[in-house]
């Protein structure tokens, strides 16, 4: 039988893995190691922070490896390592956002069909929420920005409304991409975890394999195909590193949050973005933002007092990142696109009953990086790049050509079985 490298485990990687094992000999290379729910409690958290020992973002990697953090002067970076990839830390958002591909060409109903049999999808949290989301979604409605439950996948009926869902669900409710892995696994692929894929060797205008570091060693794996699947901030490097330009086209989707002290709202303890607000350019979705409550000053109450609102951003598609490290600002237009998020949000508040003077701003972070070689409409029926050997394809956010300022979760699986579908017939 053939073989076949996927490189990473996330929501592109692993469903690669399970379309195309059986037609190929599939070996998973995956950079990070088994995943693991962070287990510390959220009061343990508020002692340290009261030391003053929480003061840059990227300590949560110390408590909680699967999170890397990058950072620029404006904005954290962040992406999951590790079994799962960012699919593990996800708030468990399935939103079918594909009308950019569609208007490329490339037509993925057959594939969202088999997405829909695949994994559970449903509104089912709503029946729990709490007062304040249950309120903030009526002044939506009231406000005529047509809010709507946010479809989740997993089993939700039996989601305990912890809030824990960016730390890993203890329950296991939340459905990540572990559970295609499984299917894989279960058909005869391998998986290689604590190895670090580096660079594709090209021979001739072929893929021969791929160069990975696993603890102190360098190996080589040779492959008849190869995926990359390593998420919008490591494909684009090991294509660099294997001699493929990328267009610097990175997007990100920035969250910024607009928060508030509300007493005892307990928002830290719902189910995370339980409903979202359609914009032009961005969303909006209740959330409490960790990452600001850990780091950001300003965040000065206890958890169970703050009540936030995020802005999810289709920021410019302006931005690289290179083994020298990442390159991404706000446009003129990403903030004013903020902005006008902002307004938006304070005017949900006040509605609300919290008082302007005590709504304050959380820390943008940014988690859904892709774009650096964007499908074009000539690529509409291979999916495939000329800038790339015949047996070298991508399945990951790095093929979407715009920012979608929305979860891309469904989306890149439908986009890496679409990939695996091709790589299955032409091989
Ligand atoms: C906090 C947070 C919440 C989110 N919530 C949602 C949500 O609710 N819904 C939604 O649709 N989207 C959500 N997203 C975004 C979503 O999780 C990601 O966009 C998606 O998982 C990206 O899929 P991917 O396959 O491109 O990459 P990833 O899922 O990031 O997978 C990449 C994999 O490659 C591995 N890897 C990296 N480099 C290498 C290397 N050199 N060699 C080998 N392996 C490597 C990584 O460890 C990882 O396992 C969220 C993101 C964040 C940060
Ligand atoms: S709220 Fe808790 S139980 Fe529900 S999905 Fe999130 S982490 Fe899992």
């Amino acid at each position: 039988m053939k073989r076949a490298i996927v490189v990473g485990s996330g929501a592109g990687g692993a469903t690669a893995a399970k379309e195309l094992q059986g037609k190929f000999d599939v070996t998973v290379l995956e950079a990070g190691k088994e995943f693991k729910p962070l287990k510390i409690s959220l009061s343990f958290m508020e002692t340290i922070k009261r030391t003053g020992l929480l003061f840059d973002e990227r300590e949560i990697q110390l408590i909680f490896p699967t999170i890397k953090i990058r950072k620029n002067k404006e904005m954290v970076l962040v992406n999951g390592i590790g079994l799962g990839g960012t699919t593990t830390i996800c708030t468990g958002n399935a939103l079918r956002m594909d009308h950019d591909l569609k208007g490329l060409g490339i037509n993925l109903d057959d594939e969202f069909v088999e997405i829909y049999q695949e994994i559970p999808v449903n509104t089912k949290h709503q029946n729990r929420w709490r007062k304040h989301a249950q309120r903030l979604f009526e002044i939506g409605q009231e406000m005529d920005l047509y809010p709507q439950p946010t479809p989740k996948m997993g089993n939700y009926e039996k989601c305990v409304h912890c809030g824990r869902c960016v730390l890993g669900c203890p329950q296991g409710v939340k459905w990540d991409s572990r559970r295609y892995l499984k299917i894989a696994q279960e058909k005869g692929a391998k998986i290689i975890t604590g190895c670090k894929v580096e660079k594709v060797e090209i021979e001739n205008g072929k893929s021969r394999g791929v160069w990975a570091r696993k603890g102190i060693t360098n190996r080589f794996y040779p492959a008849d195909l190869i995926i990359l699947a390593a998420g919008g901030f490591a494909t684009p490097v090991i294509l660099q590193n294997s001699g493929v330009t990328c267009e610097p086209n990175l997007f990100v989707d920035p969250v910024l949050c607009v928060a508030t002290e509300w007493k005892d709202c307990q928002q830290q303890r719902e189910v995370e973005m339980p409903f979202v607000i359609q914009n032009q350019g961005f969303i909006i979705s209740p959330y409490f933002d960790y990452l600001s409550f850990f780091f950001n000053p300003t965040w000065n109450y206890p958890a169970k007092d703050i009540l936030g609102i995020m802005i999810k951003l289709a920021d410019s598609n302006i931005g690289s990142i290179s083994k020298r490290g990442v390159r991404k600002t706000l446009t003129t237009e990403d903030k004013q696109g903020l902005k006008q998020g902002v307004e938006i949000c304070i005017e949900i508040l006040r509605r609300f009953g919290a008082s302007e003077d005590n709504i304050f701003l959380g820390t943008i972070n940014a988690g859904h990086p892709g774009g650096m070689l964007p499908l074009t409409e000539q690529e509409a029926k291979t999916l495939h790049s000329e800038r790339l050997p015949e047996n070298l394809y991508i399945a990951d956010a790095t093929l979407i050509p715009k920012a979608l300022g929305n979860p891309p979760i469904l989306t890149i699986i439908a986009i890496a079985k679409r990939v695996s579908k091709i790589c299955n017939q032409k091989f």
